[in-house]
């Protein structure tokens, strides 16, 4: 499947993209971005130097993924939502080398929804889903759902997305089937 690109973004030269993957209108590629497999960038999405992007990962409109901040495969990032990489950010006191910026992690299959905002530093866990609008100033298990400023965990998902109804013992996904164990602490192990 070829690589799509439309004629209005630019993606500087060395950028790494994979098969199958649509750069929609007005985005930016750095040259030292690698992308992966079946991506979708929507319009105005900006992808910095030494970021990598999974296989499968979907950024809607007007989203910048900067340098430090890695997204594996499946990811989902809704529109407007924000990045940082820089944690005390100061026009004064200039913080704009590799060396200054955080990293941020997004594992695995998980949602950020749209306008939210993750500070750099943080780890979103696989398969976690980031409620729209929240502010996410720390870790985010894995399957959690978080929501709020500051965004704070209100329950478990599935990996489909389904709210799970139990907040500990076996659980199984009214939607999907998929089942799970959730321990007194939160911690999420899939069954089948
Ligand atoms: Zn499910």
């Amino acid at each position: 499947m070829a690589v799509f690109i439309h004629e209005s973004a630019y993606v500087d030269e060395g950028a790494r993209i994979g098969e199958g993957t649509k750069i929609w209108h007005f985005c930016h590629v750095m040259g030292k971005a690698v992308i992966g497999e079946s991506c979708s960038l929507g319009q105005n999405v900006f992808v910095g130097n030494n970021v990598t992007i999974g296989n499968g990962v979907k950024i809607q409109n007007n989203v910048s993924v900067y340098e430090g901040v890695i997204l594996e495969d499946h990811v989902f990032c809704g529109p407007s939502m924000v990045f940082t990489n820089v944690r005390i950010p100061r026009s004064a006191f200039p913080r704009n080398s590799s060396e200054d910026y955080l990293r941020t992690l997004v594992r695995k299959g998980a949602t950020i929804g749209a306008n939210a905002t993750i500070l750099c530093g943080a780890t979103v866990g696989e398969w976690a889903l980031v409620a729209a609008g929240a502010v996410v100033v720390k870790d985010v298990p894995p399957y959690a759902l978080v929501a709020g400023v500051p965004a704070r965990r209100l329950g478990t998902v599935c990996e489909c997305g389904e709210t799970l109804a139990e907040r500990s013992g076996k659980a199984a996904c009214r939607h999907c089937g998929r089942e799970y164990i959730i321990s007194e602490d939160g911690k999420v192990e899939r069954l089948s």
